[in-house]
């Protein structure tokens, strides 16, 4: 066969390595460290003149097969699989820039990366500016001297805005930063960062990777040069936020099925955010695979189908945002997504809760917005289940 696989096959047949034992399904090893046939192999293995396993801060065999999963589904040369999403951040970062290195990101990142970037590094003199996503000339504007990475979510988190990865990826390389996409909403099944120009993509396992809302798990991918030899892998294996080899066989397992979950929760989305629009409670509603999304164009040729996140607003703010939510009896009320399990938030007394209202307005954060993740239940349960409460 002279063509690559598809995605699809990728994630249920990439990074198998059979032990001796030729057992079919991925085996889960349980160690945490490995034994040597003599004392000079010890010596070859620690001094890195023989590859192969030492210990599991390291290496292990069911962590090295999530990777080269992953690896394989993002296109990427290199894998590090880390302990949840932020310590996927957390090592890039560590990893790559030093003190007195400068970050632009933005805005509208994941809260705990907000307080990752400004309340931890900026004690350790890693400085980062906030800008709008989709305004490319203000990522341009923000550049400094010492700037050394972008870091960017699309779509973003709950609005949904995008930016186009290929010309963001542009301004980045001709100021010789580095553009990290978190690819955790899209998953490379409908959205591959590094085809685009970016040079590491990092994930929260945690969410649809695994897809059953069971494990916390990170990763980044990238070049060898980046994620091996550039410093994300050499402070893993130092500083230990490694993935344990239960939750990346977890992982493992999960990524089967991640190409028709993607394309099945997407296609119930879509049919949710159409249903959404024509209801006269529902003021707005945020989705990209939608022709009224202001940046319908830019998502049809950045992703392959719009995704399981929607969001929308109510009419009669706060108030009618919580009773819609709470009036649901099938749909979980958790600050938790992609899962299987459909999920509801509100975010701006959740996940934006703790910002200032100046922040929030920033953001495009209104009082009447829902945020809904789109599990695997038939359509119209989960319609039935919001018309109680849309009134
Ligand atoms: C959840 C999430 C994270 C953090 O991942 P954890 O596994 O919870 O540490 C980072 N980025 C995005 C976009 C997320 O949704």
């Amino acid at each position: 066969m002279s063509r690559a696989l598809d995605l699809e096959t990728l994630a249920i047949r990439a990074g198998i390595h059979r032990s001796d034992f030729n057992e079919h399904s991925e085996a889960l090893y349980l160690t945490s460290s490995y034994v040597f046939t003599s004392a000079r192999q010890a010596a070859d293995r620690f001094c890195n003149r023989e590859p192969g396993n030492i210990y599991s801060r390291f290496t292990n065999p069911s962590v090295t097969a999530f990777q080269e999963r992953l690896a394989a589904l993002e296109g990427g040369e290199a894998c590090i699989a880390t302990a949840s999403g932020m310590s996927a951040i957390l090592s890039t970062i560590m990893g790559l820039l030093k003190a007195g290195d400068h970050v632009v990101a933005s805005r509208s990142i994941f809260g705990a990366t907000v307080q990752l970037l400004t309340n931890i590094l900026g004690r350790f003199g890693i400085e980062t500016t906030f800008v709008p996503l989709s305004d490319i000339d203000a990522w341009r504007g923000a550049v400094r001297s010492t700037t050394r990475m972008f870091f960017l979510e699309t779509p973003a988190n709950p609005t949904m805005e995008l930016v186009d990865i290929a010309a963001l990826a542009e301004v980045a390389h001709a100021v010789s930063a580095l553009l990290v996409v978190d690819n955790c909403f899209c998953t490379p099944i409908l959205q591959r960062p590094l085809q685009l120009g970016a040079d590491l993509v990092v994930h929260s396992a945690t969410k649809y990777l695994d897809g059953q809302g069971r494990v916390l798990g990170g990763a980044v991918v990238g070049s060898n040069a980046l994620v091996v030899e550039g410093g994300v892998f050499q402070f893993l294996r130092t500083a230990g936020p490694t993935m344990s080899a239960f939750n990346a066989w977890v992982c493992l397992k999960g990524m089967e099925t991640l190409g028709i979950r993607m394309e099945a929760q997407s296609r119930s989305a879509l049919a949710l955010a159409t249903w959404l629009e024509t209801h006269p409670a529902v003021e707005r509603v945020y989705y990209p695979g939608l022709p009224s999304h202001p940046q319908y164009a830019l998502a049809c040729r950045q992703q392959s189908l719009g995704g399981a996140i929607v969001t929308f607003d109510v009419r009669g703010g706060q108030e009618a945002a919580w009773r819609l939510i709470d009036a649901t009896r099938l749909i979980s009320i958790t600050g938790n997504l992609g899962d299987t399990k459909s999920t509801i938030t509100h975010p701006a007394t959740t996940t934006h809760g703790r910002i200032s209202e100046e922040a929030r307005q920033a953001a495009g954060i209104k009082p009447g917005m829902v945020r809904l993740s789109v599990g695997l239940e038939s359509v119209r349960d989960l319609q039935d289940d919001l018309k109680q409460g849309l009134g």
